[in-house]
């Protein structure tokens, strides 16, 4: 009998677990072994807290985490959802050049939810230690790989090598695996770095996600589901470092300053967390036995939230490119399987990490090229066909259908 192959996936992060979960769960589960490996413990989501680290979700993460049967959970767990969207520049939330995003308009209930990132990874992690040929291995970092003709052995840090038919890579923009194979990658550092915590505000957010462009960086305002905001503020690094260290009453006055009091007066924040930014492209996302997905393959400006919505785009991708290889009697870690999987994703990642670059790049510009942007943002709100087509983007559902985000086991089976 023909060995089981083994899928080795780098990265318990969310991307990581979505691709173990939809493989150990999916069309193939019993003719594959998926062994997740992490450095560090998946948090566990305890429900007290808000996790710092939120996700906006498009509706196409939001299927693909029910094809995996876990969403109804995240649901029920805590999840928020937005209808509307108001995208501006300068002092007035309501000038005629602000974007308005309504669900409605497009006859969908919500654009997305906010979600915590502790949540998705214990709904997952669950889900995966459910599945039978599954394994979660945590305390576990790839210190080797070497790729052999029919298998890639990782030898870990800790003692012990183990051996993949294919090694798909989720761990991360700095991705070990990338480095140890020395996988090329273009990019550059923003000099921007992301503030982030939650606010308390003495004004309803209404459910709305709210974005404005300042001349620093773009500040993004994040409905939550206990009524409080995660704010995501990209700012030069300096001037966030500054803040990161200033007092919660001196940050909390600037802040209130930023969001032109579109959620009232902010009475409280959390604790501040910084994270560097920067954009990266691999330029390959495939060698024999191995694929690159989510962070590791692609890092994005984080003003559209978009990066994890991308990266469980890949993880339905390749996940579903090895279960046809396996139906078809394929070499799952073969390098013209893995390709098919790099063609599918790489254009459209491509192309959304050049437009939020260019977004942000344009939103950088001196005052001068404020009328530009001005006018810019009146056509998007004047078109409505545009606006439509960027929503459909938002949302995911585009991208969604043609990489095989799988709807639902029926349709599946119809
Ligand atoms: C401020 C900010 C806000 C954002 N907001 C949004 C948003 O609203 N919506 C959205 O879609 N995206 C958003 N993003 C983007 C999103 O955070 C990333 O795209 C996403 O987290 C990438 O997930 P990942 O699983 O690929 O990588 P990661 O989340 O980085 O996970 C990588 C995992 O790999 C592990 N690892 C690393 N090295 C090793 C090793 N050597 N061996 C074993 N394990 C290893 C790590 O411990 C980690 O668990 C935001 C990003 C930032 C910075």
């Amino acid at each position: 009998m023909a060995k089981t192959p083994t899928v080795i996936v780098a990265g318990a992060g969310v991307v990581g677990l979505a691709t173990a979960a939809l493989l150990a769960t999916g069309r193939c589960a019993d003719r594959l072994r998926v062994v997740v490996l992490d450095a560090r413990p998946v948090p566990r989501w305890r429900g007290d807290q808000m996790d710092p680290r939120v996700y906006a979700l498009s509706r196409a993460s939001q299927q693909l985490l029910g094809e995996i049967g876990v969403w109804e959970r995240v649901a029920q767990s805590r999840a928020a959802p937005y209808a509307r969207m108001r995208v501006w520049e300068g002092a007035d939330a309501y000038a005629p050049s602000a974007l308005d995003f309504d669900s409605a308009d497009i006859g969908e209930p919500n654009l997305g939810h906010i979600v915590e990132d502790a949540l998705l990874r214990t709904v997952l992690a669950d889900a995966l230690g459910a599945a039978q040929e599954a394994q979660l291995v945590v305390g576990a970092q790839i210190e080797s790989i070497e790729v052999q003709a029919e298998e890639a052995v990782v030898a870990l840090k800790e003692g012990g090598t183990m051996r993949a038919t294919a090694l798909l890579a989720a761990d991360g923009t700095d991705s070990t695996v990338r480095r140890l194979l020395a996988l090329p990658v273009a990019g550059h550092r923003y000099e921007q770095t992301a503030v982030v915590t939650h606010v308390q505000s003495s004004k309803s957010h209404d459910g709305t996600a709210w974005q404005r462009f300042l001349p620093g960086g773009p500040l993004a305002l994040l409905p939550l589901s206990d009524g409080s905001s995660s704010i995501v503020w990209s700012l030069p690094t300096l001037e966030a470092e500054r803040l990161l260290a200033a007092s919660d009453a001196e940050f909390l006055a600037e802040l209130a300053a930023a969001t032109a009091g579109v959620i009232g007066e902010l009475t409280a924040c959390s604790k501040r967390v910084g994270f560097p930014l920067q954009a990266l492209h691999a330029l390959r996302y495939t060698a024999p036995r191995v694929a690159l997905l989510g962070d590791a393959a692609h890092t994005v400006h984080p003003l559209a939230g978009q990066g994890m919505n991308l990266g469980l785009l890949d993880a339905a991708s390749v996940a579903a490119v090895i279960e046809d290889a396996v139906l078809a009697g394929e070499d799952v870690g073969d390098l013209k399987v893995l390709r098919r999987y790099e063609r599918e994703r790489k254009g459209d990642n491509l192309a959304m990490l050049a437009a939020f670059d260019g977004l942000n790049r344009l939103f950088r510009l001196p005052e001068w090229a404020s009328p530009l942007r001005g006018l810019g943002l009146r056509a998007v709100e004047a078109a409505h066909p545009v606006k439509r087509l960027l929503m459909q983007k938002a949302l995911g559902l585009d991208a969604g259908r043609r990489h095989r985000v799988r709807w639902s086991r029926a349709e599946l089976q119809a």
